[in-house]
């Protein structure tokens, strides 16, 4: 399996990496990369396996270590974010723990932002304290909290940003630096971001982490993660813990997701610009309370947003007047948008986070991060954005 060709764009700009990068062909020379559904391979000889797995030999083993498939998907997700290795997880939680689990021993400490998605806040505040790592949660956007939580056992810091569902926007520098002052590994989840608008290895920070569920495969089909780094934590941590414990992506996955990799710019783009016409409308709207849009310079974080991002999101959070019951009579008079908990979808959806999403952190930790039950949560998609703003129209005037 070579393509010389292919594995020499080191400078290609995001958008070829993401239709080139990482392809590798079989003899047959396919132009659409194979998904190689094994879960092992067969060796020539009893010395040419014995030379696979001694290393003399860097093929592969078995898919639980790695598989071509998922080696493109991994190779491709590596050349735009600008990270020296990748491994592929089964999900983008899988992707969080193994990002946490490879930082962390009994004994350490971590600081995470409180703003999180609801897993990552229970692997941070429940799941690490019972194997004796203790944990402190910050508010993201105060940079003086961070500071003041950081201890000199504290092995990782842990972010989002844009923050789910209420968009807050965390200064990705001012964190990493606190980061190095004491060691620790600066984790972020980029998956409001996207790769297209940030690039947290060239702000400071150690690893990226992505639920590729989202707008990497864009179409609502299957479940995957990754984890970016440097070679060397990658390869001395992160890659023994998923050979040893199976967190692994199916190639099936993998070859869904490159294919994903491949629109990804085009998409993002589409949604974003619809993302905005419609954060415009609703920001004029009387019966919407609060707008919140990263791309807007009423956004609370508009400096930072600027500084670090190089577009405005997918994502619109809006909170409509009148709580609870205002919320729920527009979403149930949406037709086109879709009332669901996904998010990145080619489909546009819709949620009210108070009572799914975030309804089991609790009505305290909810008032704390600003999730009102008046806000919803926006996802745009790829249909025209005129349809969209004459459904939002439609449902604001129901209320
Ligand atoms: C969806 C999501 C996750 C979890 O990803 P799954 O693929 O559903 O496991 C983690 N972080 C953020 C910000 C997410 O949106």
């Amino acid at each position: 399996m070579t393509d010389t060709k292919n594995t020499a764009g080191t400078n290609w700009r995001p958008a070829t990496a993401l239709v080139h990068g990482g392809t590798t062909r079989s003899p047959f020379g396919e132009t659409s990369e194979a998904m190689f559904l094994t879960q092992g391979f067969v060796y020539d000889s009893a010395e040419a396996a014995e030379a696979r797995f001694n290393g003399e030999d860097p093929g592969f083993v078995y898919s639980r270590y790695a598989n071509p498939t998922v080696a493109m998907f991994e190779d491709r997700i590596k050349m735009l974010e600008g990270a020296e290795a990748a491994r592929a997880t089964a999900s983008g939680m899988a992707a969080v723990n193994l990002a946490l689990m490879a930082s962390v021993k009994a004994g350490d400490h971590v600081v995470a932002a409180k703003a999180l998605f609801g897993s990552c806040r229970y692997i941070c505040e429940t799941l690490l304290p019972r194997f004796g790592v203790e944990s402190t949660l910050v508010d993201g956007t105060d940079i003086e909290q961070w500071k003041a939580a950081v201890k000199p056992n504290t092995k990782a810091l842990f972010l989002e940003s844009p923050t789910n569902p209420t968009l807050e926007v965390i200064d990705i520098a001012a964190v990493a630096e606190i980061a190095k002052s004491v060691g620790a590994r600066l984790i972020v989840d980029n998956v409001f971001a996207t790769p297209m608008y940030q690039s947290p290895l060239s702000l400071g920070a150690d690893v990226v982490i992505y639920s590729a569920t989202k707008h990497i495969d864009g179409q609502g089909r299957c479940l995957g993660g990754v984890v970016l780094s440097d070679e060397e934590w990658i390869t001395e941590e992160v890659m023994p813990f998923v050979k040893h414990t199976g967190p692994h992506m199916s190639p099936f996955s993998a070859w869904v997701l490159l294919k994903g990799l491949e629109t990804l710019p085009l998409r993002v783009a589409q949604q974003t610009n619809s993302a905005g016409q419609i954060a415009d409308f609703l920001a004029g709207q009387s019966k919407v309370k609060r707008l919140i849009y990263p791309g807007r310079d009423d956004h609370p974080q508009a400096e930072i947003a600027k500084r670090q991002m190089r577009g405005g999101s997918t994502m619109v959070a809006l909170e409509i007047e009148g709580g609870k019951e205002a919320a729920f009579r527009f979403v149930n008079a949406l037709d086109l948008i879709r009332i669901s908990n996904n998010l990145g979808d080619a489909k546009s959806l819709i949620t009210h986070p108070a009572t799914t999403t975030h309804q089991s952190i609790g009505e305290e930790a909810r008032a704390e991060l600003g999730i009102t039950d008046g806000i919803l949560r926006l996802s745009v998609g790829l249909e025209d954005p005129q349809d969209l703003l004459e459904d939002v129209e439609k449902a604001l005037a129901a209320i």
